[in-house]
């Protein structure tokens, strides 16, 4: 589906999609749902999230840790994800696809042919979140560029090596201190804010550039980059130049 697509779906706030999902975050969601709980970068991935700020932390009984009496306690900033659902996003070499998704069984949401896909993303104030990940995705040519110039692919295997990367970036507990993917969702420290309140993202960015510049281990490079390209919903591939994949 493109944004001139026919759709309409009015939520009937019954918090059945909230509950047993798989919700990756980016960089961006980690900071509009710290703005919308009034918390830190820091806290909120302490509070609300697994896998160094990169998934959506759930309970025990599948409900996620925002979801309160039924509804979300950080509406004003939940993430992509939960603003599009129930669309989902794909993207392509021609540029974003939307899919529906299976409604949640019992839903109250209401279908309805007016409206189009884009009136309904403007509704759901999805831009911003779309730019911010266009904006991230900048740095995924730039770790491509420093782990071709620091991994010697002469002693390492490239297969064993992606594999190694992947498996440190995707692992939920038992990795390696990480000093990118620390800064990428942990922004606080880097971000500042603008006079409004609100976090900057190319402050953000920029010192991420600089961060993956100095690095000097390709293993840590790596590994920042598949959880950053699966975090802005591309594949751990894009993390690797072509002829490494
Ligand atoms: S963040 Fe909010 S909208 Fe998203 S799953 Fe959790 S409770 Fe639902
Ligand atoms: S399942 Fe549909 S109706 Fe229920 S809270 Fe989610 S979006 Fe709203």
């Amino acid at each position: 589906m493109r944004r001139a697509t026919i759709f309409s779906y009015r939520c009937g706030c019954c918090g059945l999609c909230c509950r047993d999902k798989v919700i990756a975050l980016a960089p961006y969601d980690v900071m509009r749902m710290a703005q919308a709980a009034g918390l830190s970068t820091g806290q909120t991935i302490a509070h609300f999230t697994l896998r160094r700020g990169s998934l959506l932390r759930f309970n025990r009984d599948g409900s996620c840790v925002a979801l309160s009496s039924g509804l979300c306690s950080i509406h004003r900033g939940r993430p992509l994800p939960c603003r599009l659902y129930p669309l989902g996003l794909e993207w392509t070499p021609e540029g974003e696809r939307f899919v529906t998704l299976e409604p949640a069984a019992g839903s109250k949401g209401v279908y309805a042919e007016h409206g189009t896909v884009g009136s309904f993303l403007d509704r759901q104030g999805v831009q911003p979140y779309l730019d911010a990940v266009q904006c991230y995705r900048t740095l995924l040519p730039l770790m491509r560029d420093r782990i071709q110039a620091l991994a010697d692919f002469e002693k390492t295997e490239p297969a064993e090596f992606r594999r190694v990367a992947v498996r440190e970036a995707l692992a939920e507990s038992g990795y390696d201190y990480n000093p990118i993917i620390e800064m990428m969702f942990d922004s606080d420290p880097w971000s500042g804010f603008e006079a409004d309140g609100v976090r900057s993202t190319s402050r953000h960015i920029a010192r991420l550039r600089q961060a993956i510049q100095d690095n000097r281990d390709a293993l840590e490079v790596a590994a920042a980059a598949v959880l950053l390209a699966v975090s802005l919903g591309c594949t751990p591939q894009e993390a690797f130049a072509r002829r490494l994949r």
